[in-house]
């Protein structure tokens, strides 16, 4: 969703934390990141201590003649690469910390709990040159098992990215959206002739009915044509394009700011 002259992968390696934990308090860390002019991509999963899960992604796409890294041999990995590891401590927030807690009570609707406050991120961008890529990095889901690996580094699933079709980037109930493979199936659509945002719909609703899972999405395509969609209560999301800042939360939500205001 933003326009710049060189690669745009490297606008899509942001740091992050406050991801939701497992069931024992431990962050565990899934991202994935691809490039759409190579379909080359590069996953981890399960790591530990990492600040930058989505920038171990791309060093595992770029160093590495493997697509998939994971739990332990992801941290080697980055040890490797020089990628500094980090106290658990510092990745987690208050309010991932009270979220976790409020989980455990005895009284928590497991439904409620997740849905409208996943901490996953998501990207997708593309270049002047229509050049798309993607990213996504996640905590996972509530309530989840040390070792549960959801739909985020599985490509086609938490992302896809090519540049003869589109990227998107998915956020959601990670068992549901790996059943639909999520991100391809919205860009088959797309290689059907729909635009972005029907392609979205159309993918959303599938999954809604098919397998009764909530998700959202961000969808771009080479022309520069981009959504936000979901079916899940609310989605933090914000598009930049050429000078104005696009932004929304719930159903319907569409603001827009100058980006050249001060
Ligand atoms: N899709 C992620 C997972 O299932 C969670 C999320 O997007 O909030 O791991």
């Amino acid at each position: 969703m933003q326009h710049q002259s060189s690669s745009c992968l490297s606008c899509l390696t942001s740091k992050g934390c406050g991801s939701v934990l497992t069931t024992s308090g431990n962050v565990e860390m899934d991202a994935i990141v691809m490039d759409g002019k190579t379909l080359a991509s590069g996953a981890v999963s399960a790591v530990r201590n990492i600040a930058n899960p989505v920038q171990l992604a791309r060093l595992v796409m770029e160093k590495t003649t493997h697509t998939c890294l994971t739990a332990h041999g992801a941290n080697q990995f980055a040890l490797a690469m020089g990628v500094p590891e980090v106290p658990q401590e510092s990745l987690i927030t208050e309010y991932s910390r009270m979220r976790w807690e409020k989980n455990l009570a005895p009284d928590a609707n497991p439904v409620e709990c997740q849905m409208g406050k996943m901490g996953t991120v998501g990207a997708v961008a593309v270049d002047i040159e229509g050049n798309v890529a993607c990213a996504t990095s996640t905590g996972g889901i509530l309530n989840k098992m040390e070792g549960r690996v959801g739909d985020t580094p599985c490509i086609g699933c938490g992302g896809f990215a090519d540049n003869q079709v589109g990227a998107v980037s998915t956020t959601g109930h990670g068992e549901a959206i790996m059943k639909v493979t999520l991100a391809r199936l919205i860009l088959f659509h797309m290689e059907q002739g729909q635009s972005p945002e029907v392609a979205s719909d159309m993918g959303l609703a599938y999954m809604k009915s098919r397998v009764q899972g909530l998700a959202g999405v961000v969808t771009v395509d080479p022309q520069g044509q981009w959504a936000a969609r979901f079916t899940s209560s609310q989605m933090a999301w914000a598009a930049a394009q050429k000078d104005t800042l696009h932004y929304g939360l719930y159903t319907g939500e569409h603001f827009t700011q100058s980006l050249d205001e001060p």
